[in-house]
């Protein structure tokens, strides 16, 4: 079984869900098809969310009117039998009918994620419609029937494996399954979500569960590029990455996959293909066990991070300070990053700041505390990288004329990162991108 993952931009117009369509028809074996919500659409329903809650109902009431429209236009061009117009038809009433519901209930947490969730039940279901009306039988896995998370919002494994082992036994026979990216069910059992961009992170649990022989994430680009290509000019796909490297560029920022997405391929030992659905015949990226060569493969920048520094005169000999710091950031279950320190200081990173207040009064208790906001990690990603030699020399030549405030290495074979303020991320990923890739 085969497990084709198909994100926003790849489903996002008429003619671009057909070519969807022939991508996966012309793969032989059975498979199972993630999809995204049509791009846009899942902004879009942040947007109306937030406005209800605010309740500035007019503003929301407008934003669903013209994505309704959008929705109504799209099935005109993508299905052209009476029957399918129909069932399309139903299927956009219905969805909007719930969403348009919302401006008439007290809104909460809970139908904030049932909103988000749209996007995606209506692109799989249009495109099971247009399957249909081409030719193709196939069956919709409704992800809320297996996907779920626990309470530490970690994917529940076995939950996900046994449930989804048993939906597929309902269907023997059948080869072409198609279900829903992003969503999932909460512990409490309610509509949830794997955070914006989640539907990698689907694709590959989907993949780990069933022991795929290969989930295929097809998207706008010819697979992971050496450096962000939305900062850089001049970046070139990587044709085989580990599933080490290919976590690390995910989790510091190359938004082609999800933070998590390569985790559960890794620990299932499922390859994950990057393919680009405008370019089918590029041969992207593939990632695998394989561990080959040793120099800096790629470049990816997080922003959004927060430096706290913490000044205790009394560090020296102190070696309950470090704890007591750490046990600061899980009470308020925030994960730090990078990490440095010296005889009377700690710096550190985080990228998740919701309980910054909380944490900054406990730390106020173990020394003084200075935040700086608005940073970026830059993280430079290869097996072994730093048994590389001149490597650091090489990275300092590049980032000359880039102020650096932290700087992370050894703390992972794959990586060596830097942090600096986010205004010189694009200069520091051009200088980097000319100093270790001549590019
Ligand atoms: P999808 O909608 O298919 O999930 P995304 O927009 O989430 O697509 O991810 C693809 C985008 O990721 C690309 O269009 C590209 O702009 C961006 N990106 C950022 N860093 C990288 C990188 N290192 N390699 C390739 N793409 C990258
Ligand atoms: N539709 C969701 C988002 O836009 C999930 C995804 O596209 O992967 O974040
Ligand atoms: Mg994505």
């Amino acid at each position: 079984m085969k497990v084709l993952k198909f994100g926003g931009t790849s489903v996002g117009q008429p003619s671009r869900m057909r070519e969807v369509a022939s991508i996966v028809t012309a793969q032989k074996g059975p498979k199972i098809v993630v999809l995204s919500a049509l791009s846009g659409t899942t902004n879009s329903l942040v947007k109306i969310g937030e406005d209800i809650s605010k309740g500035n109902h007019d503003s929301a009431s407008i934003e669903i009117e013209a994505l309704y429209t959008h929705y109504l236009d799209f099935h005109e061009k993508l299905v052209k039998k009476e029957n399918s117009r129909s069932k399309a038809q139903y299927v956009i009433h219905e969805h909007f009918g719930f969403i348009r519901s919302l401006l008439k209930v007290e809104f909460n947490e809970n139908y904030t994620k049932e909103l988000l969730a749209q996007g995606e039940l209506m692109s799989t279901k249009l495109f099971s419609i247009y399957l249909e009306e081409i030719g193709y039988r196939n069956v919709l896995l409704p992800a809320l029937d297996f996907m779920a998370i626990n309470s530490n919002d970690e994917p529940d494994m076995d939950f996900i494996q046994s449930r989804l082992k048993n939906l597929l036994g309902l269907h023997t026979g059948n080869e072409l399954f198609i279900t829903q990216g992003y969503i999932c069910l909460n512990y409490e059992q309610k509509i949830d979500n794997l955070k914006r961009g989640g539907s990698d992170y689907t694709a590959s649990l989907v993949g780990a569960a069933i022991n795929a022989e290969i989930v295929q994430i097809w998207t706008d680009i010819d697979g992971m590029h050496n450096n962000d290509p939305r900062m850089v000019e001049k970046t070139k796909p990587v044709a085989e990455l580990s599933f080490d490297e290919a976590s690390e560029l995910a989790y510091f920022g190359a938004k082609i996959l999800h933070p998590s997405s390569i985790l559960p391929a890794k620990q299932y030992n499922v390859p994950v293909q990057l393919k680009n659905t405008l370019d089918p015949e590029a041969y992207g990226t593939m990632i695998s066990g394989l561990e080959k060569s040793k120099e800096i493969k790629a470049i990816a920048a997080k922003d959004g991070i927060t430096a706290i520094k913490i000044k205790s005169s009394r560090m020296l000999l102190a070696y309950g300070f470090l704890r007591n710091i750490f046990e600061v950031f899980e009470k308020y279950k925030t994960p730090i990053d990078m990490i440095t320190t010296s005889e009377v200081a700690v710096s550190l990173t985080i990228d998740d700041d919701s309980r910054l207040p909380e944490i900054i009064e406990d730390l106020k208790m173990l020394g003084r505390v200075m935040i700086d906001t608005d940073q970026s990690i830059i993280c430079m990603v290869g097996n072994d990288v730093v048994e590389e030699k001149g490597i650091i020399k090489k990275i300092f030549d590049a980032l000359e004329k880039v102020p650096i405030r932290m700087i992370s290495y050894g703390g992972s074979k794959y990586n060596v990162s830097v942090l600096t303020e986010s205004k010189y991320k694009k200069q520091a990923l051009n200088a980097l991108n000319k100093g270790l890739f001549g590019l």
